[in-house]
């Protein structure tokens, strides 16, 4: 699961919409837009979602590895 984001049109920079989906999800589901209230505006942006993007999280596989005993 990711968060779908969005991009603030006063300041140009990512914000959460607060929706939780996948990108397959995401890319299936029909068009539709949101309405999400922007923590750095303090303010309600309209988006569409073909605007919005899945940003999954980052798995760290190295550090996973990196944590194992090596012994
Ligand atoms: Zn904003």
């Amino acid at each position: 699961m990711g968060m779908v984001m969005v991009k603030c049109p006063q300041t140009g920079r990512a914000i959460p919409t607060g929706i939780k989906s996948d990108r397959e999800t995401f890319l299936r589901s029909i068009v539709f837009f949101g309405n999400t209230r922007c923590p750095i505006c303090q303010a309600n942006h309209n988006w569409f979602a073909r605007e919005a993007w899945v940003e999954e999280p980052i798995v760290r596989t190295a550090e996973i590895l990196g944590a194992a005993p090596s012994c």
